[in-house]
């Protein structure tokens, strides 16, 4: 947990050790931006959850820490793989338009 005053190297030292974890945990990473974005948004999404049940459903802080830092670490992983990524638009369902 992140104590009260919460200084940059703190911050940046529990990024990188999440980044080492996930990075073992799950060595892959996708090969395709909307992938490795959708894995970001994962994370945003439950930093977001986190924060609302901090605010309405008397939530714990440190799951608000814990998402943040999950959507930190995926975030640099998805820049850290930028130059990586293809683009295959063969693979990519045709545009279908509605009425
Ligand atoms: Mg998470």
């Amino acid at each position: 947990m992140i104590q009260n005053e919460p200084d940059l190297a703190i911050v940046v030292d529990r990024i990188l050790e999440e980044l080492n974890n996930a990075e073992k945990l799950h060595p892959k990473w996708p090969k395709d931006p909307i992938h490795a974005a959708a894995i970001v948004g994962e994370e945003s999404g439950e930093l977001t959850r986190a924060c609302l049940r901090w605010v309405y459903e008397m939530g714990e802080h440190e799951d608000m820490e814990t998402e943040a830092i999950h959507t930190a670490a995926t975030a640099i992983r998805f820049l850290l793989n930028i130059e990586e990524y293809k683009r295959e638009i063969e693979a990519i369902p045709p545009f279908i338009s509605y009425p």
